[in-house]
């Protein structure tokens, strides 16, 4: 089978351009055999291949991807590893499933401060929690309200701010008012995957630059890259939303594009007027019409806004150009104190999604399983998705492994060009009717 649509990197991740230059691991050359192959360099193959290295010591695994580590949608995203559901629903059915998601988002969430501390990676992995915070008293009462409920109904601890001391925590008087968990993990997440990829056991191997163009799955596996290929009886995949080239989740998986932009750093005057010391995160109560923002440890504000259809997988520079003029504008609207501050990066990344939220996970199959999909929350999804694939491919019989298929697999679309007709005008109203919330 030929792969018809490939991951190009654009160079354009502004989080890696903040680190110090890394030399990519070889490309693939020649024929190689290997016990297990992981397609897919992001959270969810890395944590697939490591823990196929600690179950299996004695054999060989290879990585394969098209890029170089942190330069994918791992690397590109906002830097937020989530431990609670986005938007908690209030059934007793879905609160065991937000206990479900928790119990496996902490798991990711154990394994990546784990490997941080053990292994000395430096991505700025810190402790800060995030804000989850409604611009409108519409926004309030619909989303944050209940929220707090959920929240009380699961026995999370949370803090509710508003007004004056929320403005003051985030240099903004923008918002009306948002609920704290002190949870989750902020990062920089080009840091956290190239380090995650560097320390990998010593019986895995990563090939970067090695884009698969050619796939078959009769006696083993076989994927080909332009110089090489690879044959193994077992393989995981891990290419997220690029599964769908190589036969998998046909019409189940829908493509979208999400931009992130970095400010340059404040000097010491501006940081006097902003007045903020802490660093912060804060996630919109309206993931289409909000943005996502974070005050950086090297005192940057990020702005992510603007989630779009994206089925090609390609986003030209002018449209990038396009984004950023957007992001200033939003940045200058919320901070208007910091006047004169620019954005230095503007990136795209590309994330998939299924129609009911549920992972691609599992047994796809005799020798092939799965770790895809993670539904744009992918820092803790990929990573215990990638574990639990890794458990499940060994025969092991891992607790979680039940909560994890617990749920469920995506389901079918309708086909093109009737789903991009749906798409477009549900994402149009979804914009339009919170646009309190922007
Ligand atoms: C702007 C933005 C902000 C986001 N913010 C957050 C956030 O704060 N927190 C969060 O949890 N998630 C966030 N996400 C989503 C998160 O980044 C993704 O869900 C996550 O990166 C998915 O991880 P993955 O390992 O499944 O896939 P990827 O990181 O996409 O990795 C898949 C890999 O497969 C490789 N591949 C595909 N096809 C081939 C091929 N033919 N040959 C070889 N290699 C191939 C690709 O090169 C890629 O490296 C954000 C995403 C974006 C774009």
């Amino acid at each position: 089978m030929k792969i018809n649509i490939l991951p190009k990197d654009d160079k354009t991740n502004g989080w890696s351009a903040l680190l110090a230059e890394r030399k990519p691991k070889a490309h693939l050359k020649g024929d190689v055999y290997a016990d297990w192959v992981v397609l897919g360099a992001g959270y969810a193959g890395l944590a697939a291949a490591r823990r196929l290295g600690e179950l299996h010591p004695d054999q060989k695994v290879i990585v394969l991807d098209a890029g170089a580590a942190g330069e994918n949608a791992s690397g590109r995203n906002s830097g937020f590893a989530i431990d609670l559901p986005h938007n908690v629903g209030s059934s007793l059915e879905e609160l065991d499933g937000s206990h479900r998601f928790m119990r496996l988002a902490r798991f990711a969430i154990d394994r990546l401060d784990d490997l941080v501390q053990t292994h000395g990676i430096a991505c700025d992995w810190s402790r800060d929690g995030k804000y989850h915070a409604a611009v409108s008293p519409k926004g309030v009462i619909q989303v944050l309200q209940p929220f707090a409920h959920e929240l009380t109904a699961l026995g999370e601890p949370f803090e509710w701010v508003e007004g004056a001391a929320l403005a003051q925590r985030l240099g903004s008087s923008h918002f009306s008012a948002a609920i704290f968990t002190p949870g989750g993990r902020l990062m920089n997440p080009a840091g956290l995957t190239r380090g995650l990829a560097d320390t990998l056991p010593q019986n895995v191997t990563l090939y970067e630059h090695s884009p698969v163009v050619g796939f078959d799955n009769i006696n083993g596996v076989e994927l080909r890259c332009p110089e090489g290929s690879i044959r193994a009886p077992k393989m995981i995949m891990a290419a997220n939303g690029f599964s769908d080239q190589f036969g998998f989740f046909k019409n189940k998986l829908l493509h979208l594009v999400a931009h992130g932009s970095l400010t340059r750093p404040l000097t010491q005057q501006e940081r006097m007027a902003y007045g903020v010391e802490k660093p912060w995160g804060m996630t919109p109560a309206n993931a289409f019409a909000g943005i996502t923002m974070r005050y950086t440890n090297d005192h940057r504000i990020l702005i992510r806004y603007g989630l779009e259809y994206c089925p090609k997988r390609r986003f030209d520079s002018k449209q990038l150009a396009s984004v950023r003029q957007k992001h200033q504008d939003l940045f200058d609207a919320r901070f208007p104190t910091l006047k004169g501050v620019t954005i230095e990066h503007t990136w795209s990344g590309f994330v998939c999604l299924s129609q009911n939220a549920a992972p691609g996970f599992g047994q796809l199959e005799s020798n092939i399983w799965s770790a895809v999909c993670q539904n744009a929350v992918g820092v803790t999804k990929g990573t215990f998705g990638g574990t639990l694939a890794a458990e499940m491919a060994s025969g092991q019989d891992h607790e979680l492994i039940s909560d994890m298929l617990s749920l469920g697999q995506p389901s079918a679309m309708p086909p093109r060009p009737f789903l991009d007709l749906g798409v477009r005008s549900r994402f149009a109203w979804e914009l339009f009717s919170n646009r309190h919330e922007a």
